[in-house]
């Protein structure tokens, strides 16, 4: 075999949990300690070359839409590589759609994000049918007796794939179809109607302009019923055998998430179950939009913490100048800088988790109201940024596919795409501010519990509150304020429970306003520690 003189080994045979010191700490805080065989064992699984190897495949060997059959038949089928039924085959099988409800225990969604979090590192992509159905089940628990049909169904750790009756099977998928080709973020605008039949639910007409995940046993629909927008329950394969009228026009040529298919569909008077009031749909979707918001966050976070392993992995391998990079003063500040920012990510993203464990306390429930807004809207944003900048710490080799940079980089946008969109999130935190003030005042209380425990952090902390307290918000600088909202939050969480250098880190640079870009953390920072702190060693 040639030498590979002065390449970096590839990152495999580690523990994508146990060398995730942030998560591993966030985890036992957010009372998800008995969790921590599973996320150990998925974390060595992680790791191994094997399944790095099926994320590559899947993306290598996307999916494929059958419309007919050989007779000319409509099937309406995608079919997918081997590596994808593997990595769902794991995804499933250890919960991550479904472990808050099949062990409803105090720490189980906070248990589920760093499950979420670590396979997802894997590959991004499959994410999307793990999530929609973890996130389906409250929305679907606003009907009752559709519940107790498919929820059993919906939480087994089965992965069993196919159209079939969902009677039949061992355990069934979720997606959801919202977005029409005249608008998506603005869901009053749908024009799918639907049609009551006597006493039999309802026939739906229309398109939906993005389905992703299109092999899923079923979708949560919104359509016009005669009382007004409504969300539906729609099955793929009806009790009898016969395919629904769900067609699939065509799968979109995406910029990344390859490995998933997103599609164009129409519904030819297919039949379909109302979920919760009509008229209310949006209201009843919107149960299920929370939960993948989140899993939004924690998808951001995963791009961000695979894309620091694999930055700090290559650079303490790779020698510039007679010396690795890991040691050059100027490559160690990026590098740091990057490590604060997944770090600051993480805890984010776990202390938010944590709210959703709790949600019968009125504080945490408003918290997380307005939290899960503002981390939806940053740390979407901030991925993008923190995948590029750790992409060129490994040079030439960051661009070339077999990195799994490329698709990372490709992945980050899409979270801040999806599930309200940057505006749209930013908007809405105006909205809670507005509506909802407890939400702002439990956000502020959560805040100021970091009082006291950094200058700096204080003083930004009395901006921010003159800010708020200030009447001229408006909508065309809702970013500013999340933005604020954000960096505070993640301040206050470090300062409490981050490791110190990164907190000491976070506050003389986030603070200050200075440094546009990662690497420009300032003098007098432990910044080898930190990088050391986020180095996977393998
Ligand atoms: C890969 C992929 C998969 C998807 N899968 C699904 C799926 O499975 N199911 C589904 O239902 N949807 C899906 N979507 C659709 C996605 O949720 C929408 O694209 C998204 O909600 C934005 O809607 P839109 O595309 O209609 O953009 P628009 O609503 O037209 O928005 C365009 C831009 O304008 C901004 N904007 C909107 N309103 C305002 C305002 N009032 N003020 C300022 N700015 C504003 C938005 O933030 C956005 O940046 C998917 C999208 C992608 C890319």
């Amino acid at each position: 075999m040639a030498s590979s003189a002065n390449q970096a080994p590839p990152l495999a045979g580690y523990n994508l949990f146990e060398a995730d010191a942030p998560l591993r700490e966030a985890v036992e805080r957010e009372g998800g300690a008995w969790a921590q065989d599973m996320l150990r064992e998925l974390g060595g699984l992680a790791g191994t070359e094997e399944a790095i190897a099926w994320g590559f495949q899947a993306n290598e060997n996307p999916p494929r839409l059958r419309t007919h059959d050989r007779f000319g038949n409509r099937i309406d089928e995608v079919d997918f590589h081997p590596a994808w039924h593997r990595l769902m085959e794991v995804a499933i099988g250890h919960g991550l759609h479904a472990l808050p409800w099949r062990e409803p225990r105090p720490g189980a969604h906070a248990a589920r994000a760093a499950a979420f979090h670590v396979w997802s590192q894997v590959e991004g992509g499959h994410g999307c049918p793990v999530s929609m159905p973890y996130a389906a089940v409250p929305a679907l628990r606003q009907q009752p007796e559709l519940a107790a049909q498919w929820e059993p169904r919906l939480t087994s750790l089965d992965y069993d794939f196919g159209l079939r009756p969902a009677s039949t099977k061992r355990g069934v998928l979720f997606g959801m179809a919202m977005t029409e080709r005249q608008g998506g973020s603005d869901l009053r605008a749908n024009t799918t109607r639907a049609e009551p039949i006597d006493g039999d639910g309802y026939l739906l007409t229309g398109h939906k302009w993005f389905c992703s995940a299109p092999m899923c046993d079923a979708f949560l629909v919104l359509a016009q019923a005669p009382g007004g927008l409504s969300c539906f329950l729609m099955p793929r394969v009806l009790e009898d055998g016969r395919r629904n009228e769900f067609h699939i026009q065509r799968l979109k040529d995406k910029l990344g998430n390859r490995s998933n298919a997103s599609s164009e569909v129409e519904f030819d008077g297919a039949w379909a179950a109302m979920i919760g009031e009509e008229g209310r749909g949006i209201r009843t979707i919107l149960e299920m939009v929370n939960h993948t918001r989140l899993d939004c966050v924690i998808g951001s976070a995963s791009l961000m913490r695979q894309a620091v392993a694999q930055a700090t992995h290559h650079t303490a391998h790779r020698k510039t100048f007679g010396r690795l990079l890991s040691e050059q003063p100027l490559m160690v500040n990026v590098l740091a800088d990057l490590a604060v920012e997944s770090e600051a990510t993480t805890l984010l993203m776990m202390r938010i988790a944590g709210a959703f464990d709790r949600p019968t306390d009125p504080r945490e429930a408003a918290f997380k109201r307005l939290a899960l807004a503002v981390a939806k809207y940053w740390t979407c944003k901030r991925a993008i940024a923190a995948v590029a900048e750790a992409l060129e710490c490994l040079g030439g080799n960051g661009y070339v596919e077999e990195s799994i940079l490329p698709r990372l980089y490709r992945e980050a946008p899409l979270n801040s795409i999806w599930e309200g969109s940057g505006n749209v999130n930013a908007l809405d935190v105006l909205r809670a501010m507005d509506r909802e003030p407890e939400s702002l005042d439990a956000f502020r209380a959560e805040i100021a519990e970091g009082h006291g425990l950094d200058r700096r952090f204080d003083a930004a902390l009395m901006q921010l509150d003159k800010m708020l307290d200030a009447p001229d918000i408006t909508e065309s600088n809702a970013r500013v304020i999340v933005e604020k909202l954000a960096i505070a939050i993640q301040g206050s969480l470090l300062l409490r429970y981050g490791d110190p250098n990164i907190a000491d880190a976070f506050c003389a640079s986030r603070f200050n306003g200075a440094g546009r870009t990662f690497g420009t953390l300032g003098d007098g920072l432990r910044l080898s520690e930190i990088v050391e702190r986020h180095r996977p060693s393998i």
